[in-house]
């Protein structure tokens, strides 16, 4: 037997039955779901798995989550999939902003591709290590809402990730290469505050005005952003600010995301918020409150992990092939951004001065001790056992996610392709780890040496506890 030639196998697999594949993720594009309203996408995704010989199981509580699991023994690793589009991003697959449905949802961050790319990784290492009598299990997660930051940590509550050894992840991007950059933790959470209403003109000193209580708090948050580390971040909305000026507010609230680059630091963020928020609320004789709508944790590379990953996207997954059309395309996405953009993008890639449009050749690992300054709940899982990452180019450089380009790359060639070369890198990844014992003890000691034997908590409780 020859090692190399049994690995092919999982490419040639992949090459041989992409198709439903490519066009479940295309009909996923078409029918763009809200987090928490992925319903189409979890029928249509549990009916293919179960099809094919996947055991599927739903827990109560979390109605557009599911695991998926073949096989027996260890290892068992995880694909963390997810489906969910975002507000006002629809979009057609063309070069120039044209919503399929005004103000509806789009796939702007390609989870369409996410997903099933996933998937097909886990149906080829199926097929092959029934094929080969290898053994280990596979588990294709289903994440809800990852537009909301939150849904793997409810699905962390829930025990969905209990007995994995280990988890992989591709998101959809514009270069291709494996990451070793920390995208921050963040908590959710809204404040009320309660007053007295009064006639504003009339008896405006019988009247404790809770807007005015959300306002201070805004100026003292904004005091704060002076004396937090470069990585922290305050963002806030204002969800009621009362009825009418006549009126003095006697309810008002405001939504604020906290972010940190990990979660010891955004639980000193969140201290002093809350500080703030009870200063406000001593200065205006309100009463406050607050609620966490959820929260992710940083994610946490693991360096073991990511050698086998890039191992595999470097020397098996081969490239997308994008051919002249793809970059025609990719020509025009990007001759609509601004140059700024677009070199911006190139210098964060180190490729300054390069002219590349579309290009999908992995570059080495590049990032490491670098900030993402978003989040992603793929932090959760990666804080319960060692996780890795790779960006697969599936639009042109310079495009960022969440915005009409991307959404119309993701239904498109390029975004298919794309995602063929991610999941030809995941399941090489998988048969290495299912070769060789010790990178799942190698990634574990990582791991735990990392986490410093922390358990992990979700992000609500670790900040009120
Ligand atoms: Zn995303």
């Amino acid at each position: 037997m020859n090692a190399a030639v049994d690995k092919k196998a999982l490419a040639t697999w992949i090459d041989k039955n992409k198709k439903p594949f490519e066009d479940l993720a295309l009909e996923i594009w078409e029918k763009p779901e809200m987090a928490h309203e992925e319903k189409e996408a979890v029928r249509l995704q549990t009916a293919f798995l179960e099809k094919r010989g996947f055991r599927v199981t739903q827990k109560e509580g979390l109605p557009t989550a599911f695991m998926a699991e073949w096989g027996t023994g260890g290892p068992v690793v995880g694909i963390l999939g997810e489906y969910d589009a975002l507000a006002g991003l629809s979009q057609a697959v063309t070069a120039k902003c044209a919503p399929v449905v005004p103000d509806a949802p789009g796939h702007g961050c390609g989870h369409n591709l996410l997903g099933v790319g996933c998937m097909l990784a886990a149906c080829a290492v199926k097929e092959i290590f029934a094929a080969q009598n290898i053994a280990g299990t596979v588990r294709y997660y289903g994440c809800p809402a990852e537009e909301q930051l939150t849904g793997k940590g409810e699905m962390a509550k829930l025990g969905y990730f209990q007995g994995t050894d280990l988890s992989l992840a591709w998101h959809p991007g514009d270069h291709t290469s494996v990451s070793d950059s920390v995208m921050t933790a963040l908590v959710s959470a809204k404040f009320k505050f309660k007053g007295k209403a009064a006639h504003a003109g009339g008896s405006p000193e019988a009247g404790r005005s809770a807007l005015d209580a959300v306002e201070l708090m805004n100026v003292g948050a904004n005091y704060v952003r002076e004396h937090m580390i470069d990585q922290d971040r305050l963002h806030y909305v204002i969800t009621n600010g009362g009825l009418a000026p006549n009126i003095v507010p006697s309810d008002a609230e405001v939504w604020y995301y906290a972010r940190a680059p990990h979660d010891g630091e955004l639980r000193s963020l969140w201290n002093r918020l809350v500080n703030v928020a009870q200063g406000a609320a001593m200065m205006t004789e309100t009463q406050v409150s607050h609620h966490i709508l959820g929260g992710c944790y940083n994610t946490l590379a693991n360096r073991r992990l990511n050698k086998a990953l890039e191992e595999n996207l470097i020397s098996f997954a081969g490239s997308a092939g994008f051919d002249a059309e793809d970059l025609k395309f990719g020509r025009e996405i990007q001759a609509t951004l601004p140059k700024d953009q677009i070199e911006a993008s190139l210098a964060k890639l180190s490729l300054e001065g390069d002219d590349r449009i579309l290009d999908s050749t992995p570059l080495p690992c590049f990032d490491t001790g670098t900030f993402i300054m978003g989040s992603t709940d793929v932090g959760d899982v990666a804080n319960m056992m060692p996780t890795s990452l790779l960006w697969g180019a599936t639009w042109p450089v310079g495009v960022v996610a969440h915005s009409w380009q991307a959404t119309a790359c993701t239904g498109s060639a390029i975004g298919l392709k794309g995602m063929i070369q991610a999941s030809k890198a995941l399941a090489g990844c998988i048969y290495d780890i299912a070769k060789d014992a010790s990178i799942v003890s190698e990634a574990k000691e990582e791991f735990a040496q990392r986490r410093e034997g922390r358990k992990y908590c979700p992000i609500e409780d670790l900040l009120q506890a």
